[in-house]
């Protein structure tokens, strides 16, 4: 099952949405993110786990590993 971490349960007022296959693959891409939308916010050891628990399954990826592409 795939996963996703939403800006927004962060506490962050931005739309960005990152999916990736397990935690590690979602931090590399929120660090990412951040990098180019967030140059303000320091990903403090605090931020990391916030983030971390703001990971969830996603849903309805069973089909087809949460692309919604394929409906
Ligand atoms: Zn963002």
């Amino acid at each position: 099952m795939g996963k996703v971490l939403k800006c927004r349960d962060v506490g962050v007022n931005c739309d960005f949405e990152a999916h990736g296959k397990d935690d590690a693959d979602i931090l590399r891409q929120a660090a990412e993110h951040a990098k180019s939308c967030h140059t303000e916010t320091k990903i403090t050891p605090e931020l990391q786990a916030k983030i971390k628990s703001a990971i969830k399954d996603e849903a309805g990826s069973s089909c087809c590993g949460g692309h919604s592409s394929c409906h």
